[in-house]
């Protein structure tokens, strides 16, 4: 069944060559959420990851803007809360705020200060890994607030860029891998 789930969920990731800058190849994940079937699949195995890895997750923490789609179905199916790690300027109230390079240029991560409790558990989710940038700035943010990040799950993991290297001691569970 895992397998049938895997291969719905990477039948539905598409490719588009120089998206948005040239030499960049975009993994779009648009089709996962028109599917119904391949999404339940996305988080049924992020559930039965985390359930069986972080048990004590107390927060899901998503980022801006596709962990937004997938992390909040997480949280629910979970029983926890879901936040959210938004590019400056998006958020209103105290907040606090890492820049950060991407894989196509320069961005700052922002969090609403009350948005995670000291010493809270929390795993973070995204819908693809790069560089690592973006969800090492998550990190960081999480430290800042005294959260612990359990770990972080993505849809999509581009191996090439050994964004998982930057990422550690923190693990990365990834559904689909280039
Ligand atoms: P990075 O910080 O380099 O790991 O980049 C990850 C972030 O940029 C994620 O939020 C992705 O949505 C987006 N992103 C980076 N590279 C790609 C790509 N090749 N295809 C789709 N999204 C990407």
């Amino acid at each position: 069944a895992k397998e049938e789930k895997l291969k719905r969920i990477s039948e539905s990731i598409r490719a588009f060559p120089d998206f948005p800058t040239k030499g960049i190849l975009f993994r779009d994940i648009c089709p996962i959420l028109k599917d119904p079937k391949s999404l339940a699949a996305v988080i049924d195995l992020f559930e039965e990851y985390v359930r069986q890895n972080h048990q004590d997750v107390g927060m899901i923490v998503g980022l801006d803007a596709r962990g937004f789609l997938f992390g909040p179905l997480l949280a629910q199916r979970l029983g926890i809360g879901f936040a959210l790690v938004r590019k400056r300027g998006k958020l209103p109230g105290p907040t606090v705020s890492v820049a950060y390079d991407l894989e196509y240029g320069k961005a700052e991560a922002e969090i609403q200060e009350d948005a995670v409790a000291p010493g809270q558990k929390v795993v973070l989710i995204d819908d693809l890994l790069a560089t690592g940038g973006t969800l090492n700035a998550a990190c960081e943010l999480m430290k800042k607030q005294q959260a612990h990040v359990l770990g972080c799950l993505v849809v999509v993991e581009m191996k090439d860029l050994n964004g998982a290297d930057k990422l550690k001691p923190h693990t990365v569970f990834s559904l689909v891998q280039y």
